[in-house]
């Protein structure tokens, strides 16, 4: 087939500015890729690919989009002057003739309202549970309208939304060769993810003080105040920036941590650092909720507890740090390798879609 992808409009690719999809999106074009279809991407100017992942890329300049999980619910569609997400689908409009179906990896209302209009299938992956009225609005007319069009990654996360057939499930796909195996870690605590409300850092900063282990933090300070005020919390050097780095490197720190805390405070859609550290070898212990509840598998490869309950997580560790590291990365590749995922994709974007 002949697919065009249209990128997130939050920023470059590589920055981080587009948490979890960036990497969704290289994994989705991995993994079509291997399967011998053609690809053409739509992002925006400035973004870093690997090279000969794509066959034809179009990079469009212009206003990023204010991120939908951190305005009110009842905020009304924005759409900036001189805007990312206006060339992106002005640009996919132009061009979709010569293609077979394109495929949305934006959280936003406007590819998915123009859904009809377009001559070609258009498909949506969605990245995030419910986070907005006109979202929740626009991802239900859509996936009412075409039921096979609308696909979601976890049934936590699809559960948000009013659908009128059961969901389509694609959970997400990794390449475990770019994971190192880490046997032996070192007595640190990991933690990964936007530095943003929504991901619950603060929560666990708290275990890594009644445990008496450093917490190393991955990932981009999306929000400087909210970084500043967590780490006011504990005492200096419970915390360790590391910053947010490639994956190559990312993988091969993450691997250090005896256990990867996961403490979201809202419907992560999916968690792709849960898989990527159990890549590595790393347990992780969460809270039952959302995304990561169903990616773990307790025992084999982490421990769940209740959500915002500090003194569980820090009173699982025990239980946590007795877990098989290989048996953990074994059980992750098991279900989340890239070709089982390139099959769910194929499946989905080939499928009689009217
Ligand atoms: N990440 C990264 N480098 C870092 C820390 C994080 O590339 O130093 C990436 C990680 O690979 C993951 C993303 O940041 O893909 C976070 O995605 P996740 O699904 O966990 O949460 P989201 O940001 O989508 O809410």
């Amino acid at each position: 087939m002949k697919i065009l992808l249209v990128s997130t409009p939050m920023g470059p690719l590589g920055m981080g500015l587009g948490g979890g999809v960036e990497l969704t999106l290289m994994a989705i074009l991995s993994a079509l890729k291997a399967r011998g279809h053609y690809l053409a991407l739509v992002a925006a100017v400035g973004s870093e690919l690997e090279a000969g992942l794509v066959d034809q890329l179009w990079l469009e300049p212009g206003v990023p989009q204010a991120s939908w999980q951190h305005q009110k619910r009842e905020s009304p569609v924005q759409i900036p002057a001189d805007s990312l997400l206006a060339r992106f689908w002005q640009r996919a409009l132009g061009e979709q003739e010569a293609f077979d179906v394109l495929l949305n990896l934006g959280y936003d209302w406007l590819p998915l309202w123009l859904t009809p209009y377009f001559h070609k299938p258009l498909f949506h992956l969605i990245s995030m549970g419910s986070v907005g009225e006109a979202m929740d609005q626009v991802i239900s007319a859509t996936a009412t309208l075409y039921p096979q069009r609308v696909a979601f990654h976890t049934a936590a996360q699809a559960a948000d939304f009013q659908l009128p057939n059961p969901p389509l499930l694609l959970a997400n796909g990794f390449d475990f060769n770019q994971y190192q195996y880490r046997a032996h870690p070192q007595q640190l605590l990991g933690w990964a993810g936007r530095i943003a409300p929504e991901k619950g850092l603060e929560d666990a900063a708290q275990v890594a003080l009644r445990w008496g282990w450093p917490l190393a933090v991955w990932g981009l300070k999306e929000d400087l105040q909210y970084a500043a005020a967590v780490e006011a919390t504990v005492p200096k050097g419970t915390l360790q920036w590391r910053g947010f780095l490639a994956t190559n490197q990312f993988q091969a720190e993450l691997g250090e941590c005896a256990a990867l805390l996961n403490t979201p405070k809202w419907n992560e859609a999916f968690g792709n650092v849960v898989v990527e550290a159990m890549a590595c070898g790393v347990p992780v212990l969460a809270y039952r909720r959302g995304g990561p509840a169903e990616l773990i598998d307790p025992g084999v490869s982490g421990v769940l507890v209740d959500p915002d309950n500090i003194a569980a997580m820090a009173a699982a560790l025990p239980q946590l740090l007795c877990i098989d590291r290989y048996g953990c990365r074994e059980k992750a590749k098991e279900r989340f390798s890239l070709e089982a995922f390139a099959s769910r994709l194929e499946n989905w974007l080939m499928q009689p879609t009217q």
